[in-house]
């Protein structure tokens, strides 16, 4: 049996993918980035480790400058020894790269503001002074070894020529990787197409994207940028980040996988798992209907899609939960009918005649209707109290 059916219609374009897609997960930097999240070093450890389970190709640990406890955390990942590369923030500054160094990470990714606002309200510098201080920290983080990554943050808003000349001179000044930061999430996919077709004209090294979801754009604003010419995409589990978040890596995962068809070698069935953890951690609850991990998506309570569900479960869902690490779950309430009352009795072995099921069902309608979730403990009480097991 096929484990998943998705639109016919998605191969009918000819899209243009580079070859060696990298995702760089910044669940802990970004993801904690979330107002009132504080994530403890064993946590952050924890839920570093199941990005490798994952098989996930960078993790960027955390911003070592911004306390003594957050430098110990990137350490205590770095020493961990993963698969996955570990990379961490630093400003454009000496100082910031020192502690970065302090902790023995792979790389680093290193951003200055580039828009005029950030410029204005912010760096109050001059732009010549500007781009020397992010080459000098560029400069120095290679002399130290590190794989380095420059960042243009607000990026989308930064006038093209300037942007230009920031990642022309740091392709110059050899740094391995530049970002785009769609720090305010307010791009959109046309947009980055073009920006990233613009940028690619100019520069040779991988381009990364840096997405926020203001507009709920951010997954489809990275695979925008795919297409365009950027290789590497950043990522937080459940979509977490400033703001309303950043590029959901459970997305991302996901719909390259089936809508693209590209494959990144993930082990997927670790995504809820990997999910839950975050958000145990974070305390920040996921919405039932976050697509991939939210609490609804394989959970079905009309009858019309129970009855097709049961008979053949890609009729109500593009693809199997198994793939993901979940199961599959029928709610009975006030949509559900016979075949899901039967599907249920059979799941808790209660034998009961087929002509008695629609007194269940109507039991059950009303217990939904009074208020009542219908739980398995729920569902036994009716049947024990209208007396109908045999
Ligand atoms: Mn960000």
């Amino acid at each position: 049996m096929k484990d998943s059916f998705v639109s016919i219609y998605n191969d009918k374009v000819d899209l243009k993918f580079p070859k060696d897609i990298l995702l760089y997960d910044t669940t802990l930097r970004d993801g904690e980035q979330t107002p009132g999240v504080c994530l403890k070093q064993n946590e952050k450890l924890e839920i570093a480790r199941k990005l490798d389970e994952l098989k996930i190709h960078q993790i960027e640990a955390g911003f070592p400058i911004v306390s003594s406890n957050e430098k110990k955390s990137v350490k205590k990942i770095v020493d961990e020894d993963l698969d996955a590369q570990i990379i961490c923030l630093t400003r454009a500054n000496t100082k910031d790269i020192d502690a970065a160094l302090d902790c023995g990470v792979d790389g680093i990714i290193t951003f200055m503001g580039a828009s005029d606002i950030h410029i204005k309200y912010k760096v109050n510098k001059p732009k010549d002074d500007i781009i020397n201080m992010c080459m000098n920290a560029v400069d120095y983080a290679k002399d130290h070894g590190l794989f380095v990554a420059f960042s243009a943050e607000d990026a989308t808003r930064t006038d093209l020529d300037f942007l230009i000349k920031l990642y022309t001179q740091a392709q110059e000044h050899k740094a391995d990787r530049i970002h785009i930061a769609d720090t305010t999430g307010s791009i959109s996919p046309y947009g980055m197409e073009y920006l990233v077709s613009k940028i690619r004209e100019k520069i040779d090294i991988q381009i990364a994207l840096h997405c926020h979801n203001d507009f709920g754009l951010a997954v489809a604003n990275s695979i925008a940028g795919l297409t365009a010419g950027a290789s590497a995409i950043s990522t937080t589990v459940n979509g977490i980040g400033e703001r309303a978040g950043n590029a959901s890596l459970e997305e991302i995962i996901m719909a390259l996988k089936l809508l693209y068809n590209i494959d990144l070698g993930y082990n997927t069935e670790v995504l809820y798992e990997l999910s839950q953890l975050v958000s145990k951690y974070t305390k920040i609850p996921t919405p039932g209907s976050k697509a991939v991990v939210g609490k609804n998506v394989f959970r079905h309570e009309s009858g019309i899609h129970v009855d097709a569900v049961l008979e053949e479960p890609l009729t109500y869902e593009p693809y199997l939960p198994e793939m993901v690490g979940r199961k599959r779950k029928l709610i009975l309430g006030k949509h559900s009918g016979c075949r899901a009352v039967k599907a249920k009795l059979d799941g808790l072995n209660i034998k009961i005649d087929d002509d008695k099921l629609i007194t269940i069902v109507q039991h059950v309608k009303k217990s939904r209707e009074a208020g009542e979730y219908i739980t398995d403990e729920k569902f036994c009480e009716i049947i024990d109290k209208i007396g109908l097991r045999d």
